[in-house]
């Protein structure tokens, strides 16, 4: 049996987080403006923790965390639903109660210290694996750490950290082992800022800017390597692996929005006599955004579902990422050109939205990274043309 429909508990919730977030955080959206115009956190303190717990009376709280930690433990497929909604905002916006998914591989100690307070938005993490010399080359990390009695000394530099500003601990991965580097010689460390780290700010395109991290001479008790010793480079992989589609599920949700303010501009924007929704090139921009939609709309879904299934969901994630991602910045191009220089200007969210969007096409990997992927699965034999359907 095939079946396209969604169903009748995932209807419900699209409808009821789309609700949520046109009456509670699209309003925001000129505030976040001004503020990120004037050089100013997008939110006021304390407004992001404020709108997460109207969330969660609401019902929305730890989308993806398990029922025992009072989560939702929504699946993958509505895991991408629901990213697809708060998507449609480029208020810096997200649900509380998450947690990275590797912190589940902790002891009970470490899911005291860390998994819990980051559930309920206490202690806020970071995930540091890039480094200046290794990116999308994660399996050449340098950073080292070296056992001297009960603990570890870490030295080493981590680039472009998300959340590495204002995190007060860091997932953070080096060599413990040089012989057998990512074959069973990194591991997982979990490093408080107050045992030593340091952050620097990156300045970036895009408004949330990441953080270089500095560990020198970092010294971390033992029982704190998160998963095995020698197994960090698996725990990574399977971190970002685990969650590819939800990157293309949030960009669906934005170029959605961008298409309708497309649409609802070309009908009012009159020249030459005429609206331009008249002319065929604006039609062809909008129906190639709207064609692009819906394929990147069905590979992301399709992606969800395997993993939901348990399946092998690697080669169908990078398809899914790498053209979600691309359509998305397709479509914001197009948008932008509609409104013509209204859409360059920052009166309207198309210019921030472009900036941001770009991202999406670098990191948790890059283009190349995922065409690589794809077609080495094809090129070995691993996927055979079309079987993502058997
Ligand atoms: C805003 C932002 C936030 C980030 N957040 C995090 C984070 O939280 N934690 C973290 O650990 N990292 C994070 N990253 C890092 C991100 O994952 C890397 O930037 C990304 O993997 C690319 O690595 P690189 O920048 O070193 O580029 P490089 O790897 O140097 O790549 C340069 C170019 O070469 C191409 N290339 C490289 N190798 C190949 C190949 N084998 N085949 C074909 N082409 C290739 C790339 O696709 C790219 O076009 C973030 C990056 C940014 C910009």
């Amino acid at each position: 049996m095939i079946d396209f429909a969604l169903g009748e508990e995932h209807r419900a919730v699209k409808e009821a987080v789309r609700q949520f977030v046109t009456k509670e955080v699209m309003p925001l959206e000129d505030q976040v403006l001004l503020n990120e115009r004037n050089g100013r956190p997008a939110l006021e303190p304390g407004q992001l923790k404020d709108l997460q717990a109207k969330a969660r009376k609401y019902g929305y709280w730890g989308i993806n965390t398990p029922e025992e930690y009072g989560g939702m433990a929504a699946g993958a497929v509505m895991s991408a639903i629901i990213a697809g909604e708060a998507g449609r905002t480029f208020v810096p916006f997200r649900f509380g109660g998450s947690a990275d998914n590797i912190l589940y591989a902790g002891t009970e100690a470490q899911k005291q210290e860390y998994l819990i307070p980051t559930i309920e938005g206490d202690r806020r993490s970071c995930f540091a694996i890039t480094e200046p010399g290794a990116g999308s080359d994660a399996r050449s990390i340098r950073s080292r750490a070296v056992r001297d009695g009960d603990d570890w000394v870490i030295n080493g530099e981590k680039v472009f950290i998300t959340n590495g500003n204002e995190a007060d601990f860091v997932m953070v991965f080096a060599v413990t082992d040089p012989e057998r580097g990512a074959d069973g010689g990194v591991t997982c460390f979990l490093v408080d800022r107050a045992m030593g780290w340091e952050s620097t700010p990156i300045p970036t395109m895009g408004e949330w800017g990441p953080a270089a991290l500095s560990f020198q001479d970092v010294r971390v008790p033992n029982d704190h390597i998160l998963g095995e010793e020698g197994k960090g480079f698996e725990l990574a992989m399977q971190w970002i692996g685990n969650g590819r589609f939800m990157i293309p599920a949030g960009a669906i949700g934005a170029a959605e929005r961008m298409l309708e303010m497309a649409i609802e501009h070309a009908n009012n924007r009159h020249s030459m006599g005429q609206a331009i929704a008249n002319y065929q090139f604006i039609q062809g921009h909008i129906a190639d955004s709207a064609v692009e939609l819906e394929a990147a709309r069905w590979l992301t879904l399709h992606a969800a579902w395997q993993v939901e299934n348990k399946m092998d969901a690697r080669h169908t994630s990078s398809i899914a990422k790498l053209y979600g991602t691309n359509m998305a910045n397709r479509v914001v191009d197009r948008v932008l050109q509609i409104h013509g220089g209204m859409g360059y200007t920052k009166e309207l969210p198309l210019e921030r939205w472009y900036r941001e969007l770009r991202l999406l096409r670098i990191f948790e990997g890059t283009d190349e990274i995922q065409r690589r992927t794809i077609a080495r699965n094809l090129l070995k034999g691993n996927v055979k043309v079309g079987a993502s359907l058997a």
